[in-house]
């Protein structure tokens, strides 16, 4: 294995994942959702694989994909991309943000993100021989997660190539709000660097949110240097289709497209003409889907509450995080390792998204895209703890 491989084992979802199905418990690790998207969504996908949509699609992704992707963007943030040259359809976020950062980061270059961070950041940077430079979220006030202004700012140097910026940002829940992104904005602009977005959860949300959704893109001069990624497989639940998108400026987009070409070429040939049925559903669909996850959230918050978490209730995405220390737990891997046989509930320690190991240690997420009864059942186990 190359030497820029070996920091990394097998990802913790796999690891949690593989532990819930040995054990029989309920897997609240891994973030996919029970229940499966938009019927509108599957019809379409079932005909185009009837219909002999079956073989490889255009590189940049099917022309319904991509105008569908820019007609979504325009509709609910007024982003304006040119679907012929401003959006590349890729395989998942997850090989948009590995594209990107190959195809736009030199080795040495820096890499500007927030921790915990979702785990193929860390490993696609250093693919690209690139440095990571971590500020650290921590909870503070009414447990809110919150960084310190200086620490971004001594993030950012003469080698900082990009920021790489995930919000509505998992695993913490916390939705960047618009002073926060001003400051990043402003920091790129200083040292004059780009920026990648993972808007992977933009249509999660919560009503209670201190700040709505705002992409990066949409602050002044940020266009220009952001290239915003975002995936199908939250927002219509079908995690397993790896269908997502990146959309920017005509010189990022070719700099993905570049990398992408050599590293599956092109994906989802029947998925793509659904994804672009699904990007077009009325605003009922949207609502619903995040009104629906803002109750299941409630559910698993006052459960976890109940059970003797202390819990820090999320603003966005589908992940809830508690601190173990009233339950006598002192570290997140042991406590998670353990909990399947304690109670038959698996959890993901967040410990693993952070360098700085500590700032995480007695952290764990719970995904609550699961059915109420799953929720329900998962509480029951967990109050056995006490
Ligand atoms: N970024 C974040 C923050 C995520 O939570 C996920 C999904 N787990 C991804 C990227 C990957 O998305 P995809 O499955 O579309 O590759
Ligand atoms: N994004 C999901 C999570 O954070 C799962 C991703 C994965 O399994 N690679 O749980």
């Amino acid at each position: 294995l190359v030497r820029r491989m070996r920091p990394f084992g097998t990802t913790i979802f796999a690891e949690m994942s593989a532990l819930a199905v040995r054990t029989g418990a309920v897997n609240l690790g891994q973030g996919f959702p029970d229940t499966d998207g938009p019927p509108e969504m599957l019809a379409a996908a079932a005909e185009a694989l009837r219909g002999g949509q079956n073989q490889y699609p255009p590189g940049p992704g099917i022309p319904a994909l991509r105008a569908a992707v820019a007609a979504h963007q325009r509709r609910f943030w007024g982003l304006d991309y040119d679907p012929d040259g401003q959006v590349l359809v890729t395989a998942g976020a997850t090989e948009a943000i590995a594209a990107a950062i190959l195809g736009l980061c030199e080795a040495g270059d820096e890499v500007v993100c927030f921790e915990p961070y979702y785990d193929s950041y860390a490993a696609s940077i250093a693919l690209a021989g690139a440095v990571r430079r971590p500020v650290t979220l921590r909870p503070g006030d009414g447990g809110r997660y919150a960084f310190d202004p200086a620490e971004l700012r001594a993030a950012f140097g003469p080698r900082t190539r990009l920021v790489l910026l995930n919000s509505p940002h998992n695993p913490t829940g916390k939705v960047f709000d618009a002073d926060e992104l001003a400051l990043i904005a402003r920091l790129c602009q200083e040292f004059d660097t780009l920026a990648v977005t993972d808007e992977v959860y933009e249509h999660l949300v919560f009503t209670d949110a201190g700040s709505p959704h705002i992409p990066l893109a949409t602050l002044p001069g940020m266009w220009e240097r952001t290239l915003r990624v975002s995936s199908a497989g939250k927002t219509f639940s079908c995690t397993g289709w790896k269908v997502g998108w990146a959309s920017g400026p005509a010189p990022l987009v070719a700099a993905t497209m570049r990398v992408k070409q050599f590293l599956t070429f092109v994906n989802g040939a029947p998925l793509q003409p659904a994804v672009a049925v699904a990007l077009a559903l009325p605003d009922d669909y949207y609502d619903g889907y995040r009104s629906g996850l803002q109750a299941r959230r409630d559910q698993l918050s006052a459960g976890l509450v109940e059970a003797g978490f202390e819990v820090l209730v999320p603003e966005g995405t589908y992940f809830v995080t508690a601190d173990i220390t009233a339950l006598g737990g002192r570290d997140g891997v042991e406590f998670c390792r353990s909990l399947p046989e304690r109670c038959g509930v698996v959890a993901v320690p967040t410990q693993v998204f952070y360098d700085h190991v500590e700032a995480g240690r007695r952290l764990v997420r719970f995904a609550f895209c699961k059915r109420p009864e799953v929720l329900a059942e998962a509480v029951n186990r967990l109050s056995a703890l006490g």
